[in-house]
């Protein structure tokens, strides 16, 4: 899943993952549970994700070789939140050539920047599942409980107004040529990310065919 912060990538790649029986690999996830366990990748990963840059290449590639040799990631994986930099789309080109697998589809969830705000401002986020809400658009049952899993949501820290802007700025320098690099190798499946959450994924099922 290819796309801007708040374009409903992790929204997107989760109902997929449940669909489809694969698991949904996350790499802001993957740091964020660092993160909370206080670990050395968390301490590194922390400064970056605070100032809305990216954690270098190297360290997301090896948290990546390690999660792909995972057994649950044998029947394929739905990438979500990687690659971020071409640099880390060669690595993985050259991982999956060491498999002998290949990509089905990038999907690239498009979002006017305006609207991106609106929702990483309002999102909330499970930390229990890592689900979303958003206080206006997906507000849980509860208010600040998980409708899924019970756990108490919480704003992300880099879902805050001064880091968004720097998340934004990040993405459009080291994440959009991505979209040039798929699209040449005939990957890219363009999605436009305005509307319901269900209609969107309607949109992606159909591209796909799954
Ligand atoms: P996300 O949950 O995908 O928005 O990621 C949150 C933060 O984690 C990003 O703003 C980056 O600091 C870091 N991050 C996640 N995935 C990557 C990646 N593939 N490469 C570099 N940094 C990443």
């Amino acid at each position: 899943m290819l796309g801007p912060p708040g374009g409903g990538k992790g929204t997107q790649a989760k109902i997929l993952s449940e669909r489809l029986g694969i698991p949904q690999i996350s790499t802001g996830d993957i740091l964020r549970e660092a993160v909370r366990e206080g670990t050395e990748l968390g301490k590194i990963a922390k400064k970056y994700m605070d100032e809305g840059k990216l954690v270098p290449d190297d360290i997301i590639v090896g948290i990546i070789k390690e999660r792909l040799s995972q057994p649950d990631a044998k029947n394929g994986f739905i990438l979500d939140g990687f690659p971020r930099t071409v640099a880390q789309a060669e690595a993985f080109d050259d991982m999956l050539k060491g498999i002998g697998e290949s990509l089905k589809a990038v999907i690239f969830i498009d979002v006017p920047k305006e609207e991106l705000v609106r929702r990483l401002t309002g999102r909330r986020t499970c930390s229990g599942c890592g689900r979303m809400y958003h206080v206006e658009f997906s507000p849980p049952k509860e208010e600040g409980v998980c409708d899924h899993c019970g756990k108490p949501l919480y704003q992300r820290d880099d879902d805050k107004e001064e880091t968004i802007v720097k998340r934004l700025e990040t993405y459009e320098a080291q994440t959009l040529p991505l979209v040039d690099y798929y699209k040449k190798k005939g990957f890219l499946v363009e999605i436009e990310g305005v509307g319901s959450i269900e209609d969107i994924n309607r949109k992606i099922r159909e591209a796909i065919g799954v």
